[in-house]
């Protein structure tokens, strides 16, 4: 007799907003960075593993653009290259959607793509029935800190936002194309509790979010923050905007003593004096780390408390203190 085989993709495909709308109670998703170029997937199973036993709501994978590197040649000089150090979110999405039935949440940004490679990406993503993704414009570049659009990309989320919505509408770059199928992409973008770095004011800043979800962004996940009181008057600040979609806080643990002048230097976010003063008398990493547990722990607590629809752990490709994290919590 021969086998009946179903190809019917295993995952029940479900819009993040809808989720984030309808929850009752509050939920937890995680962000994985893809690995190193050269080393296995394994690496991102390793990171997920410890987690799905708390059955987390979706996953988000990042997308990094290229970095500028400096090679020395034969002759002495050095030369500039271009290299992509974490490729392959788009593969990692779907590898991890069909090895755990789970929601996958793709990061796409503007920086390194162009206008016709974001819409190859957007096809791909369709093709394997990814629907959910978090549109950023993407971190500047690391040695000038100055964000560069490639020559034919878009320079500010919206511009992205744009192309994916009138994807949406079956409107692609070629207007001579055949078929023209309609996406159904539901998009979430960045906010930011202590105001986006590089903005003038807080006031400009919640403006373009504004403007980010009157252009079709169904929800908005935040930067990283150590005092909820940013997070709780962020909210207000969108809500006497106009703005009413779900706002997700995201956290992240300290893990490291160095983290007192990188997070703030490199994401412009303040770490409280009560938790500074504890990562000063930690006498060594692991300390730090239990510290961070500690704090994310009674962070999340709060704001689970308070109501929000869905807690954003920052993973940074290690699980243990996430997994002490949502043990506490969830
Ligand atoms: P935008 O919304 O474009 O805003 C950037 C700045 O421009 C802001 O100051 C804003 O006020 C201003 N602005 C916006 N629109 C306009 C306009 N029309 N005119 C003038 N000014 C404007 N980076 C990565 O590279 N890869 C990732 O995977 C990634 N994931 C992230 C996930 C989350 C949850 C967050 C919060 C950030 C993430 N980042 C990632 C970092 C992010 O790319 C940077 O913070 C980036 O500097 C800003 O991205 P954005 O999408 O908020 O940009």
């Amino acid at each position: 007799m021969q086998e009946t085989i179903n190809y019917e993709r295993k995952v029940a495909t479900m819009n993040i907003a809808e989720k984030l709308r309808n929850t009752s109670d509050t939920l937890f998703s995680f962000e994985l960075l893809p690995p190193m170029k050269g080393d296995h997937i394994q690496a991102i199973y390793d990171t997920i593993n410890p987690l799905m036993d708390f059955r987390p709501s979706y996953i988000n994978v990042t997308y990094h653009r290229e970095e500028v590197v400096y090679k020395k040649r034969s002759d002495g000089l050095l030369e500039q290259r271009s290299v992509r150090k974490r490729p392959g979110t788009v593969g990692i999405a779907a590898a991890i959607m069909h090895k755990y039935n789970i929601e996958v949440v793709p990061h796409l940004i503007c920086g390194g793509f162009s206008k016709e490679e974001t819409e190859n990406a957007l096809i791909d993503l369709h093709f394997i029935g990814v629907n959910n993704i978090l549109v950023l414009r993407g971190d500047p570049d690391k040695s000038t800190r100055m964000f560069t659009p490639d020559p034919d990309g878009h320079e500010n989320a919206i511009g992205l936002l744009n192309q994916v919505m009138d994807l949406n509408k079956g409107v692609y770059l070629d207007d001579d194309i055949v078929n023209n199928a309609e996406t159904h992409f539901s998009v979430g973008v960045a906010g930011y509790p202590e105001k986006h770095p590089e903005a003038p004011n807080f006031d400009s800043d919640i403006r373009h979010l504004k403007s980010k979800v009157d252009a079709g962004a169904e929800y908005i996940v935040t930067q990283m923050f150590f005092d909820n009181r940013h997070f709780f008057s962020f909210v207000d600040k969108c809500r006497a905007a106009g703005i009413t979609v779900p706002i997700v806080p995201g956290l992240k643990p300290v893990s490291i003593k160095n983290h007192l002048s990188v997070l703030p230097k490199t994401f412009g976010v303040e770490l409280p004096e009560a938790l500074t003063s504890e990562m000063e008398k930690c006498t060594d990493n692991a300390a730090v780390r239990q510290l961070g547990i500690e704090w994310t722990a009674e962070q999340a607590r709060e704001l689970k408390q308070a109501g929000v629809p869905s807690i954003h752990l920052y993973t940074m490709g290690k699980a243990d203190n996430i997994r002490e994290i949502v043990r506490k919590v969830f």
